[in-house]
């Protein structure tokens, strides 16, 4: 039996971001709408074992490595449970977490023991009045602040920050965020923002490329490439001399990196999705409830991972009907 997935242009794949929900705490503008979204039942989102059967078939055929994400991964009960589960499944090398950590400080340290070793935290901003406006939560930077000195203290490593740039709201924040990758050995993501259905206003009209605000870094102090934190991502880093983390930037508009793609994805409803934009999607919920052989609907799957995204900026029409990237995990 192969241990292998290579898709129909040469890419290996063998990572996989399961989202656990479509539910979030928060809803921060550039993802949600306001009011949230028609959220799954309960009965449609498959539970921990089958999360963990679909892992273990794909791990057979070449899978390593993980990522929990959302929605928001810790608003769902007893995660650390999901993690031990994963975490025993022979080939599994790595499991990582992306997270806004409102709930993080408390559930850090069993989600390390668990074997989460790495994480990933949003953070648009470092004033509180605009992180609460962000995030439409009152509250919000004082808790993720504390989620982030919990990730600190219980040892992930590395820590990646994920800035998504807006001209007009954190674009002025661009140098602080470099400084705290200066000061604290943290690795900070410059997101350029992607157009899905709820944000095409914001998303066209505030959208600020990566260069731009690399830019604005290099003007307070020279920047050197640098290799980056060990990870899956299509990130590029670089570095001031002496820092002790790193400034990344991810540009799916500016410079697609669809052909570095190592990636698939399960939704919190067993959808398998071979990109995170359009249409195609292979449902597993009822084949694995149905106790079926989920081999072929995999690799099928693979087979038709298109070459790359289509997405237009200012326009819906490459997402493929994507509402929010909460939906897929991001
Ligand atoms: N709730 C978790 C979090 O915020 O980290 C995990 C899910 S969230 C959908 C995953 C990542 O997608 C976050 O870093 C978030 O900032 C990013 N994201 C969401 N919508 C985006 C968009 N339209 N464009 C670019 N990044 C986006
Ligand atoms: Fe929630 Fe993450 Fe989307 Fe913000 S980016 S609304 S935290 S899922």
């Amino acid at each position: 039996m192969t241990r292998e997935m290579v898709d129909g242009f040469g890419r290996r794949i063998e990572y996989l971001r399961i989202s656990v929900t479509d539910k979030c705490n928060l809803r921060c503008v550039y993802c949600m709408p306001e009011e949230g979204l028609p959220w799954l039942r309960r009965d449609e989102i498959l539970d921990y074992e089958e999360i963990a059967e679909v892992v273990r078939v794909m791990a057979e055929m070449g899978l390593k490595r993980l990522r929990l994400t959302g929605g928001e991964p810790l608003v769902r009960k007893d995660l650390p449970r999901l993690v031990s589960l994963l975490s025993s499944i022979p080939g599994i090398e790595d499991i990582a977490l992306s997270t806004n950590a409102v709930l993080l400080a408390p559930m850090a340290r069993s989600l390390r023991d668990g074997g989460v070793t790495r994480v990933n935290i949003s953070l648009d901003t470092l004033r509180p009045d605009r992180a609460d406006a962000i995030a439409r939560r009152p509250g919000t930077l004082a808790r993720v602040l504390k989620g982030l000195d919990a990730a600190e203290a219980v040892g992930f490593e590395p820590i990646k920050i994920n800035v998504v740039l807006m001209r007009g709201e954190n674009d002025d924040e661009v140098a602080d965020f470099a400084e705290l990758s200066r000061q604290r050995p943290l690795h900070v993501r410059f997101i350029e923002v992607m157009p899905t259905e709820s944000n095409l206003e914001l998303s066209a009209s505030n959208f600020l490329s990566c260069d731009e605000a690399l830019a604005a870094v290099s003007e307070v102090h020279a920047l050197e490439p640098v290799p980056g934190p060990p990870g899956n991502g299509p990130a590029t880093y670089f570095s001031f001399p002496g820092a002790q983390g790193t400034i990344g930037v991810i540009t799916p508009m500016s410079h697609n990196f669809c052909s570095r793609c190592n990636r698939m994805r399960l939704t919190a409803d067993g959808q398998l999705r071979p990109c995170l934009f359009g249409t195609i999607q292979t449902p597993l919920r009822d084949a694995l409830r149905r106790r079926e052989d989920l081999r072929p609907l995999i690799e099928e799957t693979l087979r038709i991972k298109p070459e790359k995204h289509l997405l237009v900026q200012g326009s819906s029409a490459g997402s493929g009907g994507l509402v929010a990237l909460s939906q897929t995990g991001g």
